[in-house]
């Protein structure tokens, strides 16, 4: 048996430093609760999986409080900046110009982008607005996660004109697997695939060094997450650059990370 799946059987660490590309911290929002989401405890049970560095943003993605929730977040990464990155929410029901305030804002407080959910939000999920935001994160070299990013032409467009941004989509899209393999400023999340032949596909149908782990903590155990990608049947190699190297490589992009040895 693989090394890793052994280990993972075994409920043993799996000596593979992880990097996450797609997680919640704030312990609760407006009308949902974490129990255990505290940050010290998500830190404890990180420490446990050997989870080492976060992509993080507010757990309430509907816009409502979000300055209050940014706030989480900002906190999350001055506590503890070598465990968690995090993104700034924006509303995109809001003027631009307040959009651009907000991430302005959680930029200086260290923040390195922004994260976008417009289907929450009951926002178009191609607008002007999203334009402007990719504008202003290529400005800044920064991050762009969409939870969706519409069309796979959209977000190429947002990849071509905006180069300097870094692209991730949230949650598993075969569909954009052609813009993926075109930029190197486009990210796949795993999180949370649901069909057993989504991952296999992925890598199949993708370049695999821009496939990454997300496990949406912390609604969710990592445990949910990693599960899929430790029991399938791809190449050890494989699952060491989604769990690992092709992540820490991003931040590495963004001056997180040092150069590999
Ligand atoms: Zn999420």
């Amino acid at each position: 048996m693989h090394r890793l799946k052994e280990r993972f059987f075994q409920g043993k660490p799996l000596g593979l430093p992880l990097y996450d590309i797609h997680g919640h911290v704030g312990g609760f929002s407006r009308d949902y609760p974490v129990f255990g989401g505290q940050i010290d405890q998500l830190l404890e049970e990180m420490d446990r999986i050997g989870v080492k560095r976060s992509l993080v943003f507010a757990l309430g993605v509907y816009g409502t409080e979000l300055r209050y929730q940014n706030d989480k977040v900002i906190k999350a990464g001055q506590r503890y900046p070598e465990r968690f990155s995090g993104l700034a929410l924006v509303n995109l029901n809001y003027p631009e110009k307040d959009i651009l305030q907000e991430l302005e804002r959680c930029r200086s407080a260290g923040l390195v982008g922004a994260k976008l959910i417009a289907c929450y939000q009951g926002a178009p999920a191609e607008s002007q607005k999203i334009e402007a935001v990719c504008e202003y994160a290529h400005h800044h070299q920064l991050i762009v996660l969409n939870h969706g990013w519409g069309t796979p032409e959209f977000l190429r467009k947002m990849a071509e004109i905006y180069s300097a941004a870094q692209y991730i989509c949230g949650h598993l899209w075969l569909a954009a697997a052609r813009v993926v393999n075109e930029f190197d400023n486009v990210w796949m999340c795993t999180c949370a695939y649901l069909s057993p032949l989504d991952l296999q596909q992925a890598v199949e149908t993708m370049k695999p060094e821009r496939i990454c782990w997300g496990s949406d903590l912390s609604d969710l155990h990592w445990g949910f997450t990693l599960g899929p990608i430790l029991l399938s049947s791809l190449p050890e190699k494989v699952k060491k650059m989604i769990l690992s190297t092709n992540t820490r490589e991003l931040f590495r992009k963004l001056g997180l990370e040092k150069e590999s040895e």
